[in-house]
């Protein structure tokens, strides 16, 4: 059996009981650094074990040997492929791995389960799909906001958020400047992102480009970074200005051969090379160890945004925290990554940004480093700077952020969050069913009702865990000093 940590076990359980309440088309939500294919395989493993045949699709041909190879190493092995001419071609095998493009033009195979990778990316050939397959469809995401995706699919499980990870250390901590501010008042905005076009010509430029080299090397600690550009042109001025101010640079783009990219990666490990200019191409499937992104292409999609600073977010040994120099004040326009959160899908009425959604206020700019910090802290966490107090209410949160501790108040998201966790941790370790419950009176001093009673389960936070803790010392202490007394 693969082994599962607790959230990915906890994520298996909410999908088991979405399908037991009658849902058919559930979309699991699992962020970068979540391990989603190793929950995919066990999802897959657990269906053979039952006798079921599974469908695994992905989006793009080039997908699917990177699958196929990647469940052979979980140990599935009994894998067919659908593709053109293919070796693993083999009906008979009980997991069958297809790219969407391939199965738009045959009959489909028979399965009684289908797992729809990347979930995110569609395609016209869902609809009709979703509507005549008879069998239960899981699909799988790191950012489910697709326009559209609530007509799909039937529910969204929340496996776990970047907050969540990052709070548990699964994934690394940020730091975020806004080093410079583009003019973007004359660029357009064309299916909800900005114009390509626009865009280059907006940040193309040599003041722009000179800024983002100067700001890396002041700042940049010498990091092994990743650099975002509007386009292959935009990308490669900054490989050039890089060079010539005597930094070693790559540059990748969707062409780039094969053989050549790895060699650009081989040389980034090594150190030999500091900075990777790339188009976009860089934001799935990599897995290297990068300290510091470089984000000089503005957007306005949550998705591209959160996939881009996602590459900067795996740990590694004595990795303290990744930097994001913004250059495109995506930041300051959708909030930090960890803002970005949709409790429902898309049913492609009206789209809402997350903001928008949960009316929170945007990070602030410190006016002496520019370090982005989060809404109602006064103080620079990053160079101490206080600004001149605006406005009374302003300052008083800001005091109260300084002091939390001993008299800290909680907003009601504070105690969905906790209630949970608290759920979290009692169902990854089979307690009893009021476990939680008891344990959230023991804190609150009342019941948990409302919109905390529904709270979905999510990560313990390292504070929770030690409350806990305190909580079962607490209690093996009192019961000694019983023993001891009878
Ligand atoms: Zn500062």
């Amino acid at each position: 059996m693969i082994a599962l940590r607790c959230h990915q076990e906890a994520a298996l359980a909410m999908l088991r009981s979405s399908l037991a309440r009658g849902k058919r088309r559930p979309l699991v939500q699992a962020p970068t650094g979540f391990g989603k294919t190793r929950v995919a395989a066990a999802i897959v493993e657990r269906a053979l074990a039952k006798g079921k045949r599974v469908l695994f699709t992905v989006p793009a041909l080039s997908l699917v040997n990177q699958t196929v190879s990647e469940f052979a190493k979980l140990g599935i092995t009994q894998v067919g492929v659908i593709q053109g001419v293919h070796e693993l071609t083999d009906p008979s095998m009980p997991v069958q791995v297809a790219s969407i493009q391939t199965l738009m033009r045959r009959t489909m195979p028979d399965c009684d389960i289908a797992l729809v990778d990347e979930a995110h990316k569609l395609f016209d050939f869902y609809g009709k799909w979703f509507a005549e397959a008879e069998h239960p469809i899981i699909g799988l995401s790191a950012t489910p906001w697709t326009r559209g995706l609530g007509k799909l699919y039937d529910e969204l499980i929340i496996a776990s958020t970047t907050s969540e990870l990052i709070e548990a250390g699964f994934l690394s901590p940020f730091r975020v400047f806004a080093p410079s501010h583009p003019d973007l008042s004359g660029v357009r905005t064309v299916a909800g992102d900005y114009h390509e076009g626009d865009l280059s010509e907006a940040m193309d430029n040599a003041n722009l480009v000179a800024d983002v080299v100067e700001t890396w090397k002041k700042r940049g600690e010498n990091r092994p970074t990743l650099c975002f550009a509007v386009d292959r042109a935009h990308a490669k001025h900054l490989q050039t200005c890089f060079e010539a101010s005597g930094v070693s640079t790559g540059y990748i783009d969707a062409y780039t051969p094969r053989d050549e990219r790895e060699a650009i990666a081989q040389a980034f490990h090594a150190g030999e090379v500091k900075v990777i200019c790339n188009v976009g191409c860089l934001t799935t499937g990599v897995d290297w160890n990068v300290l510091c992104i470089i984000m000089a292409r503005p957007t306005k999609s949550e998705m591209l945004y959160t996939q881009i600073i996602g590459r900067g977010l795996r740990t590694a040994d004595g990795k303290q925290d990744c930097l994001i120099l913004d250059h495109s004040d995506t930041t300051l326009r959708l909030g930090f990554v960890t803002d970005i959160r949709h409790e429902q899908l898309d049913d492609g009425t009206a789209r809402r940004s997350s903001r928008d959604e949960r009316d929170e206020p945007l990070p602030k700019e410190c006016p002496s480093c520019s370090f982005l910090k989060p809404p109602k802290v006064h103080a620079c966490p990053s160079c101490g700077f206080k600004p001149e107090r605006q406005s009374q209410v302003e300052s008083e949160d800001g005091e109260l952020m300084e002091i939390t501790g001993a008299k800290r108040t909680f907003s009601m998201a504070d105690k969905v969050s906790f209630y949970g966790q608290l759920r979290h941790y009692a169902h990854s370790r089979n307690y009893a069913k009021g476990w939680a419950y008891h344990k959230y009176i023991e804190r609150f001093g009342v019941a948990p009702g409302g919109e905390v009673h529904n709270a979905r389960l999510r990560l313990p936070t390292p504070a929770t865990l030690s409350w806990i803790r305190s909580q079962q010392i607490r209690y093996a202490k009192r019961s000694e000093v019983q023993h001891a007394v009878a």
